[in-house]
């Protein structure tokens, strides 16, 4: 296998572009790539005749305008390159114009009010500085999505407008520093978990195929208590698959670097190398759309959901964050003194404050219904937000926040004691996993995302809030007439301002959920909470200011995800109860029948039937239980409120416990009844189904 050849192979990459594109159009197309610049329209046509003759080179013969609604999924709509020519014959065509803009019916698209239903019109907008790519015989052109009166309906179109707001305020800071650079970009590395598990087990759970999630199961006997599965030996055919998965990523240009088995028995991930924002995160939806098709070649499924399976870890994403410049600086570098870089001092002290103000956002940012499974769950970070700088700028900002003199706390070098073993560069700080938003080396780490998300909603709010304090911290100094004191004095007041949001212990611990509430932090457990705190003015302004949402776009995000955790709740109850009465309440009572006619038929002649007896009591029991808590659950699906508001807070804390109820009662007859009788596969079928 060469992977060089065959890395890129997919993509209407760089290399493609140079060999294909007459040069002043290349040129012209690079310098909006990678300043910014406003596209020429003039150079439409040419590009687009050089996709399509690479495409179809690929053997494709549509293409699509390739966006991100306000699902977490991606949408694509397919047209032929056909026209019809001379001789009833047809040629294969582009235009600039088809390459450039689309039209969509945006009717059908989330859009939270923000458009009315019969204002339909939606427009995609090609996204040049994300390459085009050939998958299944289409040339896939990333776009934005618009409506026609301008309002973004995509995720691109804010992450893109953060990204620029970034750039500019980021600008101005280094500018203050005597630093010249064209671009300031952000970066981002998402390391992705998922689960692997048989397809013809997944094809028996209803509530797998419709939820994504186990709405039933008794725990297995065996978790993940051993300890054993994490970086354990992949299963040969785990490791095909991840062959075959590295291999495909490759071919669409997608950095895929690391893979292991995770804490979860059926736990994987995947972590790609950073790539700049927009990029990582059209590669992070390709890579999940990609990760489920390449399972079911080998007869798995990929499971994405955050928490398929109770009592066994979920999956997250870790959304490793820095920014750099065109000229190389990684902003987040502290290099071997920070307490000499005040450039980095500075910018970190932005990111503190910036955090600690819009905690409620960013908290908000990685709210849903899958999610809420896991923040705070001894397997995620709690759902409070804090920053963990490790112990070398800890020490720095405490000797900062007290005025104390700073002992620099310096990386050792280490040995294990053997002499044949080399003496390796220990780093200054250790590693703290309950972190939620961690610094690690050169770059923020948050940790707090779900697996299935677009890694493009956290990352329009990180760069939002960064942009504004930015901005506000250069308001401050462009003023200042002793630069230095007034930039040392800015430090030294932001991190004591927002020391609150500094945590560098563990975050799983008991101890931490009453300190953060000493300390004021925001803790909300559940999506229904968390979103409302996205409609609170502060919240919305500071989007507004940096030209990223319109009020009314800012709005109507926030309803979009408070309807689609009440839908997601709501389909999940309907399956619960569907389950409940059609599946498991024929099948115990079928066998709780069976039983009572083993115990007539051993009274015959005197046998002993307690255990019968015993069980068929427990099970006819546990059987009225569950259908009481069917019937309750029902009832309160019947009569949700109109408002989307007061049926999340339904949804949180009426629904979701009779969902449990009705569980509970279920997993209860699990576990005693017989399993040529249950409908279901358990959970040991479903985790341990990969031999
Ligand atoms: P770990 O978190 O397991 O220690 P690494 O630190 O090697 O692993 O990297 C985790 C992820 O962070 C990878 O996807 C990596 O490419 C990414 N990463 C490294 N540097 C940066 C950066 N400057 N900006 C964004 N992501 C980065
Ligand atoms: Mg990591």
């Amino acid at each position: 296998m060469d992977v060089t050849a065959l890395f890129g192979s997919n993509v209407f990459n760089d290399s493609v572009m140079r060999s294909s594109l007459p040069k002043e159009v290349y040129k012209s197309l690079k310098k909006t790539i990678e300043t910014g610049a406003t596209l020429d329209t003039s150079i439409a046509g040419p590009v687009a005749q050089a996709m399509k003759d690479w495409a179809v080179s690929k053997g494709a013969t549509h293409y699509t305008h390739w966006f991100q609604p306000l699902t977490n999924l991606t949408a694509e709509k397919h047209d032929s390159f056909i026209e019809p020519a001379e001789g009833s014959k047809v040629i294969m065509q582009l235009s600039g114009k088809s390459l450039i803009i689309g039209e969509s019916d945006a009717s059908s698209f989330p859009s939270g009010g923000s458009r009315a239903t019969f204002a339909a019109r939606g427009y995609t907008a090609w996204d040049p500085t994300s390459p085009a790519f050939v998958k299944e015989g289409t040339l896939y052109i990333p776009t934005i999505f618009v409506s026609y009166k301008g309002e973004t309906l995509d995720k691109k179109s804010p992450l893109l407008r953060s990204m620029t707001a970034l750039d500019k305020s980021a600008k101005r800071i280094l500018k203050l520093f005597g630093i010249e650079c064209n671009k300031v970009s952000t970066t981002v590395g998402p390391e992705q978990e998922y689960f692997l598990i048989d397809e013809e087990v997944y094809n028996k759970r209803k509530d797998l195929y419709l939820t994504g999630r186990t709405l039933f199961g008794a725990l297995p006997t065996r978790g993940q208590e051993l300890e054993d599965h994490y970086f354990g030996t992949l299963k040969t055919r785990v490791a095909e698959y991840m062959r075959d998965l590295d291999e495909t990523l490759w071919s669409y240009g997608i950095l895929s670097k690391t893979k292991h088995n995770e804490v979860a028995p059926a736990q994987h991930e995947m972590a790609p190398i950073y790539a700049t924002t927009n990029i990582a995160v059209d590669t992070n939806q390709l890579t999940m759309e990609l990760m489920k098709k390449v399972a079911r070649k080998h007869g798995l499924v990929c499971l994405l959901h955050e928490k398929p399976f109770e009592g066994v870890n979920g999956s997250g994403k870790h959304n490793n964050w820095s920014m750099s410049t065109d000229t190389g600086l990684n902003l987040l570098d502290p290099g071997e003194e920070p307490e000499h870089n005040s450039l980095f001092m500075l910018v970190l002290a932005a990111i503190v404050e910036a955090v600690d103000e819009y905690q409620g956002i960013l908290r908000a940012s990685v709210a849903s219904a899958a999610n809420d499974h896991r923040l705070g769950a001894d397997e995620a970070p709690p759902a409070i937000i804090s920053v963990y700088l490790g112990d070398q700028l800890g020490a720095l900002v405490d000797a900062i926040v007290n005025g104390f003199d700073y002992v620099p706390v310096k990386a050792v070098p280490g040995s294990i004691g053997v002499p044949e073993s080399p003496i390796f560069p220990m780093d200054a700080t250790d590693r703290n996993r309950t972190s939620p938003f961690a610094f690690t080396g050169n770059k923020f780490e948050f940790r707090m995302l779900g697996s299935a998300f677009s890694v493009a909603d956290p990352n329009i709010v990180i760069n939002t809030i960064v942009a504004d304090t930015f901005a506000k911290f250069a308001d401050e100094l462009e003023k200042a007439e002793d630069f230095e004191r007034a930039r040392d004095e800015l430090i030294a007041r932001k991190f004591k301002e927002h020391y609150r949001i500094i945590f560098n212990y563990d975050g799983y611990g008991p101890e931490w959920e009453p300190e953060a509430a000493r300390r004021g932090l925001l803790n909300n457990k559940n999506t229904a909470d968390a979103v409302a705190v996205a409609f609170e003015e502060k919240n919305i302004d500071v989007f507004i200011r940096q030209g990223v949402y319109t009020r009314a776009e800012a709005i109507a995000r926030a309803n979009i995800q408070l309807e689609n955790y009440v839908k997601i709740i709501n389909i999940e109850a309907k399956t619960t109860a569907e389950m409940a009465r059609q599946d498991i309440f024929p099948a115990v009572s079928d066998y709780v029948a069976t039983l009572c006619s083993n115990v007539a038929a051993k009274s015959v002649i005197d046998l002993p039937c307690e255990s019968e007896k015993t069980v068929a009591k427990s099970l006819a029991l546990c059987n009225e239980e569950m259908m009481k808590a069917v019937s309750a659950l029902e009832r309160d699906l019947s009569q949700m409120p109109s408002d989307v508001k007061e049926a999340s807070q339904k949804m949180a804390h009426v629904i979701l416990p009779e969902m449990n109820a009705v569980r509970a009662a279920a997993d209860k007859m699990e576990a005693i009844c017989a399993k040529d009788y249950w409908p279901y596969p358990s959970y040991t079928d479903l985790l341990y189904s990969v031999k």
